[in-house]
C-alpha cells in the first residue's frame, strides 16, 4: 500500500529526518514489477536497511523499502550448499541463520546492518572476508525493460567496496535476490586478521566462535545506530600506488598500511581523520566518534546536508595534510 509523505528518520541509520511524498514497501516480486509499471516515468529510488546512504533532502518522488523475505536451499551437495534468500532478509538474520545450520562462510560478516539486498551493492566485507567469496549470482530487476535478469559473480565487478551495480548499473536495476554458496564442515575460517586472532586466543576457530569474536569487536568499537545516528564507516580506506606511497611516507613516518596486490597499498582512511584532528570531535550536531574516527555521527538533530559539510571538511583537511583524497563509501541520496 502506497502511503504519502512519510518521515524515514526510521528509516536510516543515520537518523535523518527527511521526508518521502510517496512510500511503499515491497514484498514481492510481483508487487515490485506492478508498482514499477505504474511509476514509468515517475521518480522513485529503492532503500533497504538505510544503513548506507546519507538523507540530505526531502524526496518528492517514491521511495521504495525491499522487505521481501524468504532463505531456500535450492542445491546441496556433501560439501556445500547454494541458498537463495530474498532482498528483504535482514543480512545479520542470515548470518545467524547460516550458524544455526552451520554453514560457514559469512561469519566475518556478522552484525553488518543492512538487507541482503544491497550486501553486492558494495560487495560488503569486514574481517578480511568480502560478499564476493561466497556469492555465486542475484536476481534483479531491469528498470527500463522490466524484465528479470541474472547476474552472475564474473559480470557483477566486484572490489573494494564496489561492483558494477554501484558504477556503472547505479540507478538502473533492483536487485531482488541473491544466491550464494555456503560450506558444510569441515569449515576453513579466515581468522588472520590482527583483532580477531587475539580475540579467539584460546577458543577453536569454529564458525560460531568466530562469529561470536567479530560481534564482540564490532560492539565494542562502533557506535550503535539505535543510540546515536551513524552509517558505519563515511569513507573508503584509500588505495595509492607505492611510488605515491612512498613519497607520504617520507614526511608521515608513522602512517599505517597494508599491501594491495603487489605495486599498491591501501591506508586506514580512520588514521588519516584521525591525525587530521577529527577524532571525537564535535561540530554542532556532528562529529567524528570517539572510538573510530571513520564513522561520521548524528547527536540527534543533525540535517543530511550538517553531515555532508563536515564530511566534505574532513576531505579539505586531509586532502592539505596528507595529499589523500577520500572517496566517500555512503550513498548520497
Ligand atoms: C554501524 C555500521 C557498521 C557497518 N559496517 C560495515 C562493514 O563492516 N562492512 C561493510 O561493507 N559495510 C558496513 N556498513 C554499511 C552497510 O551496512 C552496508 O553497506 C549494507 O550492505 C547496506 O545495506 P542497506 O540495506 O542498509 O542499504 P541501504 O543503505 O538501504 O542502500 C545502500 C545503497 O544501495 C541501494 N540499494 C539498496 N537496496 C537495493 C536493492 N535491493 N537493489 C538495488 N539497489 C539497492 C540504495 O539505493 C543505496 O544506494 C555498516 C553500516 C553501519 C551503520
Amino acid at each position: 500500500m502506497t502511503q504519502t509523505n512519510v518521515s524515514l528518520k526510521n528509516y536510516n541509520t543515520f537518523g535523518i529526518d527527511v521526508t518521502s511524498a510517496f512510500f511503499s514497501e515491497i514484498t514481492s516480486e510481483d508487487q515490485l514489477i506492478s508498482l514499477l509499471h505504474e511509476l514509468k516515468n515517475k521518480p522513485f529510488r529503492v532503500l533497504g536497511g538505510g544503513s548506507n546512504v546519507l538523507l540530505t533532502a526531502n524526496y518528492e518522488g517514491h521511495t521504495l523499502i525491499m522487505k521481501n523475505k524468504g532463505i531456500e536451499i535450492v542445491e546441496e551437495t556433501d560439501e556445500e550448499v547454494v541458498v537463495e534468500i530474498q532482498a528483504g532478509v535482514d543480512w545479520h538474520q542470515l548470518v545467524l541463520w547460516s550458524l544455526e545450520q552451520d554453514y560457514g562462510g559469512i561469519e566475518n560478516l556478522a552484525l553488518i546492518p543492512g538487507s541482503v539486498g544491497a550486501a553486492p551493492i558494495q560487495n560488503i566485507g569486514a574481517y578480511g572476508v568480502e560478499l564476493k567469496s561466497v556469492f555465486q549470482s542475484c536476481r534483479a530487476i531491469d528498470l527500463e525493460t522490466l524484465t528479470h535478469k541474472v547476474f552472475y559473480k564474473e559480470e557483477c565487478e566486484f572490489g573494494y567496496r564496489t561492483s558494477i551495480f554501484k558504477t556503472r548499473l547505479k540507478g538502473k536495476i533492483i536487485l531482488t535476490a541473491i544466491t550464494l554458496r555456503l560450506k558444510k564442515k569441515p569449515h576453513q575460517t579466515k581468522t588472520n586478521y590482527g583483532a580477531l586472532q587475539d580475540a579467539l586466543k584460546g577458543k577453536q576457530h569454529t564458525i560460531q566462535n568466530v562469529a561470536a569474536a567479530v560481534m564482540d569487536i564490532r560492539s565494542s568499537k562502533l557506535p550503535d545506530p539505535k543510540k546515536i545516528g551513524n552509517s558505519g564507516s563515511f569513507f573508503k580506506n584509500p588505495i595509492l600506488s607505492i611510488k605515491l606511497f612512498e613519497e607520504i611516507q617520507k614526511r608521515f613516518k608513522k602512517i599505517p598500511f597494508y599491501p594491495e596486490g603487489h605495486d599498491r597499498v591501501k591506508i586506514p582512511a580512520g588514521w588519516l581523520i584521525e591525525n587530521s584532528g577529527f577524532k571525537g570531535k564535535r561540530v554542532g550536531n556532528v562529529g567524528c566518534h570517539e572510538k573510530q574516527a571513520l564513522v561520521l555521527v548524528n547527536y540527534g538533530e543533525a540535517t543530511g546536508t550538517e553531515v555532508l559539510k563536515h564530511a566534505e571538511l574532513i576531505q579539505k583537511e586531509v586532502l592539505e595534510r596528507f595529499n589523500i583524497p577520500l572517496e566517500m563509501e555512503v550513498n548520497l541520496l
